[in-house]
This record gives C-alpha cells, structure tokens and sequence, in this order.
C-alpha cells in the first residue's frame, strides 16, 4: 500500500478557499476535489506553513449521516440495547466546523457532550451497493466530533436538534486517502485528558456494512461523509475547554468550546 495523502482545505492569502496536501508541518496547494480524492496532484502555488493557515471543514458534504450506538460499551453507558440493525441520523451540512475552529455552546442545552468517531469521506456514488463495493468507494478518513446536546436528545423522540446545532460537527483536521481503517484507534481528550479510548474494529457494524445498509435507501454522493459512532466515555463539554479527537494515522482535530455569542 502507498503512504497515505492527508489532503484539506483551507483559507488562502486573499480568503480565497483552496484545496492541498499536507506534507510534513506544510501544506502545497493542489486543484480538482477529484484528482485530490485518488491521491493527488501538486500545482506550482508555494507551500503555506500549516500552522500558519486556517484549515477548513470538508466542504463538498451534502449530508452527514450518523450511526447512534455503534460500540456495545457505549449502548450500555447511555442504558441501551445493542441496535440490530444501525440507527440512523443525519448531521446538517450547517453545523460543519474545521479544526481550530470553536464550538459553540448554545443557551438552549445544559448538557453537551462530546462524541470521538472516525468519519469516512466517500469517493463514488453509492445506491443499493454491496458491501464489497462500499468498501472501495472510501475515498479517505477523518477525525469528527459528533457534537451532542444529549439533554434535548434525551426529551426529544428524534435527535435532529439535538446533533444539528451550529458548529456541532467539528471535523478534520484533514482527509487521509489510503489508510486501512478497519482497526484505529479513536481517542477523546479533554483538556489533555483521556475521556474516550476504543478501536473502530470494535463497532458494531463495521464501515462496508454501515454504507450498504445506507445506500440501500439513501444515494450516497463523492464528497459526502459517514460517521461511523463513539465508543464509550462521552461526557460534558464546558466553556474554556479544549476537545481532542485523535484517529490512528489521521491526526488531531482540535477545537475550543466557547459559549455561544
Ligand atoms: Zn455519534
């Protein structure tokens, strides 16, 4: 297997928003989302210092889909049985935030909480697809913290709101295309504190069988982004605080918590 390409997006010198390969503490511009999703190409532009540049969500997510309670250990810590078959939510392309960037608590939940999860970007249009094909059409993965108000998840029938508020769906710092992500480990930090530890292959319903069972209803497009659960420990998120989410092989997203303006 070749070394895995991080790729992003992010803010250039006139805000412009531009699309690159991270290399390094670099990160060197590159055109065309497709080219970038089967590895790449380096255009003449000069390379930006990573931490020099405001790195951006993943933009080309029509939809967020969700799976709640994809790891036993965390059904049990929210009382839950192991679902037989994935349960499904969608995040809004709304609440979408890259790394750095903050989020926002909002006046209506007294309780928010973060959720670490590996998302998979995907590469082809899946509709009614086996699971072989599911598994190639993961173009690449990435760290997500499915942000919850797990107060209103809790009083409400439907998690929409609960999961929907701005700036709810840190994800990042990039894309890593070639990664085998059937076994990483997904870590939550709070302020340098481990609050989640699992390993993807401990899921539930592993990735080819989440994109199958989803596409058998749902078209999945290029660009779009499944979150694949968080394994046990989620908890609460305060003001002040700085989240962590961790993937094996991808990196660190990391985001403030601040309360909403
Ligand atoms: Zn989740």
């Amino acid at each position: 297997m070749t070394k895995p390409v991080r790729i992003a997006r992010y803010l250039g010198d006139d805000g412009e928003i531009l699309e690159g390969i991270v290399e390094g503490d670099e990160i060197a511009e590159v055109s065309g989302l497709d080219s970038m999703l089967r590895g790449g190409r380096r255009v003449s532009g000069k390379p930006h210092k990573l931490s020099a540049v405001q790195l951006l969500p993943w933009g080309t997510a029509r939809k967020v889909v969700g799976v709640g309670k994809n790891y036993a250990a965390h059904a049990k810590e929210l009382n839950s049985d192991v679902p037989k078959e994935p349960l499904l939510l969608v995040k809004v392309s709304s609440s979408l935030i890259g790394h750095g960037q903050s989020i926002e608590l909002p006046p209506a939940s007294r309780e928010v909480h973060h959720e670490a999860e590996l998302a998979v970007v995907i590469g082809e249009r899946l509709r009614r697809a086996s699971e072989k094909e599911c598994a190639a059409a993961v173009a690449g993965v990435t760290c997500l913290n499915d942000v919850t108000a797990r107060d209103i998840q809790r009083a409400e029938g439907q998690w929409t709101r609960a999961k929907g508020f701005d700036t709810f769906c840190p994800i990042g710092p990039w894309v890593t295309v070639g990664l085998d992500w059937s076994d990483l480990r997904v870590v939550c930090r709070v302020n340098g504190k481990v609050k989640q530890d699992g390993r993807t292959g401990d899921q539930i319903f592993p990735v080819p069988r989440l994109l199958a069972f989803i596409s058998a209803g749902m078209t999945l497009e290029p660009g779009d982004v499944v979150t694949t659960g968080t394994p046990d420990g989620v908890g609460p998120i305060q003001a002040g605080d700085t989240v962590e989410i961790e993937v094996e092989g991808v990196g660190v997203l990391r985001n403030p918590v601040v309360k909403a303006g």
